[in-house]
Order: C-alpha cells, then structure tokens, then sequence
C-alpha cells in the first residue's frame, strides 16, 4: 500500500499560490499518495489545478450538521462538491481553539461519510500528559470516544507538543504509540481495523521524514508547516518507503 502524505496548510495560502504549487506537483512523479489540505476558499480553484495530478484535496474540518444556523461552519457536502475528497478532524488546534470534544468530531466522521468524504482523525496527548505517563491513555480514550461504529477512514497521530516546535518522539515512542492504535483499531473495527492508515504528524521535515516514515505502523505523515513549500512537501514524499 502507497504511503500517504497529507499537508495541513491550516490558515495559510493565498489564490497566487494555487498554480506554482500545483505545477510542481503534477510535474514530480511520488511514491506516495498526496493530499492537499489548503483553507476552504481555496479547494475549487486546487482542484482545477490538480486535475491530472493523481494529488487529492482534503478540507481542514466540517460542521456536523448538513445545513443550517451555524454562522462560519462549512457542511460536508459542500467541502466534496469544492473537489475535497477528504477531512481532517478534531485536529489539536481545533481541539483548542474551538472547544471541540471527542463527541463533536463523532458526529463530523458521520457527516463527512455520509457526504462521501474520506475523514482523517487527529490524536494526541499534550507534553504535560506525556511527561505523565499517560499518553497512550490518553489517546486510546480519544479514539474510542472520536470514532463511531461506522468509521472508516485515516487516522493521524499527532503529539501536541510536537506540532509547529521542531521537535519529534523518539522512534521507540512513535512505534510503541502507532503499535497501541493499531490495537484500538483492530479491537474496534475488527474488519478494518488493520488496514486503517495511520499517520504520523508533528514538525515533519525533509531531514527527518525517511527515518520517520520507515517505523512499523507508519502509514504516512500529516505534514503541517513544511508542506506549505512544494519542494520541501515532495521532499517528504519522496522519502516514503515503497512496498
Ligand atoms: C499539523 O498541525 O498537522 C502539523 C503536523 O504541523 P507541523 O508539521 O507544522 O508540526
């Protein structure tokens, strides 16, 4: 199976950016399998532009509801109708910065597949659970409550303290934590549970992405800040291991 790399653009990126960026991946082969998560004003005019590319859009979070009185919230139908094919949700900055539980991103995995939308689920412990001795607790809690019966789709491990600092878990740690989710998984979708990709997320670069990507269970990067640049996201995809 083909690695995946995702980029998180968060709130960055203007309509300029669309076409420099599309043109360097559609003209660089990858082993890996790209997606693009630009903000949502961006996703048509991306989608154009990645046409032929075999590069897929993803959106950054959906409302849970279908349509409505939720000033700001962007449903999941719309999101796939723009050219998104997949979601991230309950990020850590959405966690943070919106309140959203482990409850709200059950119901946003609903919406995005009942609009046909791929979603790709963030989890993680904070630096202060880690320095606890908790984080794999914490994250075996997040997946059991953030992932309804019905879910299928990626899941993106993301230590907090690792997002946007420059610094990652050792190797034993990323193994030990992608090994305890593959264990919820195939506990908690026996069906699917050991085919979901698993992600891993947090300061990913060009120099560290090969020995990252190549643990057992690292199904492919959730790449925030270094994917914002062409050459650096391909770098990273270039890294992927092929099986
Ligand atoms: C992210 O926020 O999803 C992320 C992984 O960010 P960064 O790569 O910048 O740490």
């Amino acid at each position: 199976m083909r690695q995946i790399i995702a980029g998180n653009w968060k709130m960055n990126g203007k309509f300029t950016d669309i076409a420099p960026y599309a043109s360097a991946l559609s003209s660089t082969p990858s082993p890996a399998q790209l997606i693009v998560c630009p903000p949502f004003p961006l996703l048509p005019g991306f989608a154009a532009a990645l046409k032929d590319s075999g590069a897929e859009l993803g959106a950054q979070d959906c409302h849970a509801n279908g349509s409505g009185a939720h000033t700001g919230d962007v449903c999941a139908a719309l999101l796939a109708e723009s050219g998104a094919s997949y979601v991230i949700l309950g990020h850590s900055e959405r966690r943070a910065d919106h309140g959203e539980t482990n409850a709200d991103v059950a119901a946003k995995v609903l919406a995005a597949l009942a609009a046909g939308l791929i979603p790709i689920v963030c989890v993680g412990e904070s630096e202060a659970e880690r320095d606890a001795g908790e984080a794999e607790a914490v994250v075996r809690q997040q997946l059991t409550h953030s992932l309804p019966p019905a879910f299928k789709g990626l899941i993106a491990y993301e230590p907090i303290w690792a997002i946007g600092t420059g610094r990652t878990p050792s190797e034993a740690d990323v193994t030990a934590m992608h090994a305890a989710i593959r264990a919820v998984l195939i506990a908690q979708f026996p069906e699917t549970g050991a085919a979901t990709p698993i992600l891993y997320g947090g300061s990913v670069t060009p120099g560290n992405a090969a020995s990252l990507l190549a643990l057992p269970e690292v199904g492919g990067a959730l790449v925030g800040g270094a994917s914002l640049n062409a050459a650096d996201f391909l770098a990273i995809a270039a890294s992927a291991p092929v099986s």
